[in-house]
């Protein structure tokens, strides 16, 4: 079992640390960095035509109806 003081500790470390900060900024700004963030979770699929997030199991937009290819 992890000490709560010694984990909350190495948080502290990693929060305060500028390479951390840097790497977060860049992940979360970065547009390549943040898909493969979203891509580890699940694929997104996206309507073509209204841009909505879709589970990828539709054949057919339920926002606007599009038909959705394969
Ligand atoms: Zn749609």
């Amino acid at each position: 079992m992890a000490d709560p003081h010694e984990l909350q500790n190495n948080l502290n470390k990693i929060q305060n640390s500028d390479d951390i900060a840097s790497l977060f900024g860049r992940i979360v700004s970065g547009k390549l960095g943040y898909k493969a963030v979203i891509d580890k979770n699940k694929p997104q699929v996206k309507c073509p035509s209204c841009n909505f997030a879709l589970s990828g199991d539709e054949k057919f937009c339920p926002e606007c109806g599009n038909r959705l290819e394969k």
